[in-house]
């Protein structure tokens, strides 16, 4: 099989309609579309049977190993408007020292940071923008806390469209510098992400961008879909106990919900899922507050800070549907501190060699904590999500000089 035949070769997709994730209320395939009539995000469904007689685990097996090996679940139907800057598989790696430090053997890390544009909104964003291509959108735009924004404003140049790009004016400036170095206009804006989404909706009326905001439009979800299919794959159709997600506007934890649906709809898992659980900072916690109140929709949160950005989201319109999913899995809701995420990302480096984002350390300490409270077991196999590479963060210095003309007194390096 050539390298890049998932790219190339025609494949069918076997996407029927879109659906209001509230209402149910059909919408047509193969049309731009943003939220439904009700205000809500839309999923794209697809004629499974169908899907399952074209794809299966061993014709899967013998794909190259990147995130288009889905064709047949995925919305793009020409091969030509597939965009792709080499979406490998990530890895999942174990985490020894730190999961045996409780006892725990089978705590993996499913490391998104090896994506393209180092994180895992490559992922949504891919998809969102080979749909924006095929259906003749020529300008995007979208708010960002810096991630997503990377990952919109490469898939953009790659597609010859013009991105525009509106983030908080305190995100980290590799963030900004690297969404302008790949062409888009970057605007920082004094405000949270919310406010800027406010600025995208705006500037769709005014000026005809197409917005590409988390969850307004319907193909991000199958893009970030792709996890749930890849980790089930990887782990030999078998999920893991618990997942562990740093939970901004929910787009990961949503689509790998639905992702388990299909793959059991298609007979290529069981009934078994794993408990989701939503990660979320001490500062920045709307869908924690909702899950302990009982309610299905999350209230903005006010005055929302955190170091871990890419979780910095007041107010996530999909919120009923990652409480729904976090319910119906059984998992819970939890909100860590900044110190805690501090010390987590510090312990998966010095122990294991692993940099985490903040967000990925959020997980290991939202992890460490439920171990604490007796939520998960030792011996449940455990998958935290890395979302970003750490090198994207600033980090702390803990450098020394060295005056190699001054004496050196060896004993003391
Ligand atoms: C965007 C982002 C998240 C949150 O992802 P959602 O699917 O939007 O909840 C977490 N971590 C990082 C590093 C991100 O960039």
């Amino acid at each position: 099989m050539h390298h890049d035949a998932n790219l190339t070769a025609e494949r069918p997709t076997f996407v029927t309609h879109l659906e209001c994730s509230l209402t149910g209320e059909r919408y047509e395939a193969d049309r731009l579309h943003g939220l439904s009539k009700a205000g809500r995000p839309l999923l794209v469904r697809y004629d499974l049977a169908a899907a399952g007689a074209a794809l299966n685990p061993g014709t899967l097996a013998d794909r190259p190993a990147d995130l288009w090996r889905y064709r047949e679940l995925l919305p793009v139907r020409h091969a030509r408007n597939i965009v792709s800057l080499g979406e490998t598989m990530t890895p999942i790696v174990p985490l020894p020292t730190v999961g045996g430090a409780l006892g725990a053997p089978n705590l993996w890390v499913k490391d998104e940071g090896r994506l393209p544009t180092g994180s895992f909104k490559a992922r949504g964003l891919v998809m969102a923008v080979a749909m924006a291509k095929e259906l003749g959108v020529t300008t995007i735009a979208m708010p960002t806390n810096g991630n997503a924004g990377a990952a919109a404003a490469a898939y953009a140049a790659r597609a010859g469209m013009e991105a525009v790009i509106f983030c908080p004016a305190d995100t980290p400036e590799v963030n900004v510098r690297e969404i302008a170095a790949q062409g888009a206009r970057v605007y920082r804006v004094n405000g949270y992400i919310d406010d800027c989404g406010k600025l995208v909706g705006q500037g769709a009326k005014e000026r005809g961008w197409f917005d590409l905001s988390t969850l307004k439009e319907p193909y991000r979800i199958e893009g970030k879909k792709t996890m749930g299919l890849e980790l089930a794959e990887q782990l030999g159709w078998e999920l893991p106990d618990v997942i562990f997600y740093p939970t901004g506007g929910g787009t990961g934890l949503i689509g790998m919900w639905k992702a388990f649906a299909e793959m059991e709809a298609l007979g290529w898992i069981g009934p078994k899922r794993p408990r989701m659980v939503a990660v979320q900072a001490e500062g920045c916690a709307p869908i924690v507050r909702a899950w302990a109140a009982g309610e299905r929709h999350a209230t903005r949160w006010e005055d929302a800070h955190t170091i871990a950005m890419g979780i910095r989201v007041p107010q996530a319109v999909g919120d009923f549907l990652i409480l729904d999913a976090v319910r119906e899995s059984g998992g819970f809701a939890c909100a860590v501190s900044d110190a805690a995420i501090e010390q987590a990302v510090d312990d998966a480096a010095r122990q294991d060699g692993l940099l985490l984002c903040p967000e990925g350390g959020a997980t290991l300490a939202a992890w460490r904590e439920a171990m604490a409270q007796g939520l998960v077991g030792p011996q449940e196999t455990v998958l935290l999500f890395n979302c970003a590479t750490g090198l994207k963060y600033p980090l702390p210095d803990r450098s020394r000089t060295l005056d190699r003309h001054a004496p050196i007194d060896w004993a003391e390096l």
